[in-house]
């Protein structure tokens, strides 16, 4: 796969000017020169061949081909509710989500949750973690909502909440084609209280094997077994 830049504003017509952050990395890491081929995409659905035609000081200006409708997009709206962890374990999670083709990531508030996620790093990690996969589309990320709140709003497709104890996912008779929302507990885990509104509101209550795992753990773990059904 060439490399892959992403380009913040709508591709149309034909030619793009690069500026910020990838920029910086097509002029001072990868010394790119007149000639150079590589694809942009906007996050917005399909891709494009390019060539760089002149480098500035801060941009870069390419000619653009038509767009590729290339996706590798899952069959179904995939949501991935999250009380977030911290630092480098954020960062590694919000790349497996992307990967993995979560279609919209919801930052959750809960009982025991920490940190206080900044969106401008998440969207970061997603771009970056957009252009190693090759996903065309950016993974939604939602504002933080807290769990009371979103247990009741979150009324599409099936609903599945991971705590200890709860039946395994191959069980909730998820069809790997309709929509789907996992939610994950925070380090300190889901309070009874929330697990016991959570499954008074519908939502099947999901659990991983005998063992305790991390957040990113079961996130990435709930989410490979329902994109792998
Ligand atoms: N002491 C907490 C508890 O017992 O819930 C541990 C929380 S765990 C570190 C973080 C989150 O990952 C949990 O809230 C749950 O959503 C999910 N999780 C971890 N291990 C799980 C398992 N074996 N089954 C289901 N969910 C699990």
């Amino acid at each position: 796969m060439a490399d892959r830049y992403y380009c913040a504003e709508p591709i149309q017509g034909s030619s793009v000017t690069l500026s910020g952050s990838e920029a910086h990395h097509l002029l001072h890491v990868m010394r790119a020169q007149p000639g150079l081929e590589l694809v942009l995409f906007d996050g917005c659905g399909g891709e494009y061949r390019a060539e760089v035609v002149r480098c500035k000081r801060s941009t870069v200006e390419l000619v653009v081909g038509p767009q590729q409708e290339i996706e590798r997009e899952l069959p179904f709206a995939l949501t991935l509710a999250v009380a977030l962890p911290k630092g480098d374990r954020q960062r590694w999670l919000i790349e497996k989500a992307v990967e993995l083709g979560v279609t919209r990531l919801v930052p959750l508030r809960t009982a025991r949750s920490v940190g206080n996620p900044k969106p401008e790093r998440l969207n970061r990690y997603v771009i970056e973690a957009s252009k190693q996969c090759g996903r065309n589309r950016l993974m939604e990320l939602a504002s933080a909502c807290g769990w009371d709140e979103f247990e009741t709003i979150e009324t599409r497709g099936s609903r599945v909440f991971a705590h200890p104890g709860g039946v395994p996912f191959g069980q909730i008779g998820h069809d790997g084609t309709s929509d789907l929302t996992i939610a994950v507990g925070p380090e300190g885990g889901f309070t009874d209280e929330e697990a016991a509104s959570a499954e008074g509101a519908g939502w099947a209550v999901v659990g991983l094997g005998s063992r305790i795992l991390r957040i990113e753990t079961a996130a990435v773990a709930l989410v490979a077994a329902a994109t792998t059904a």
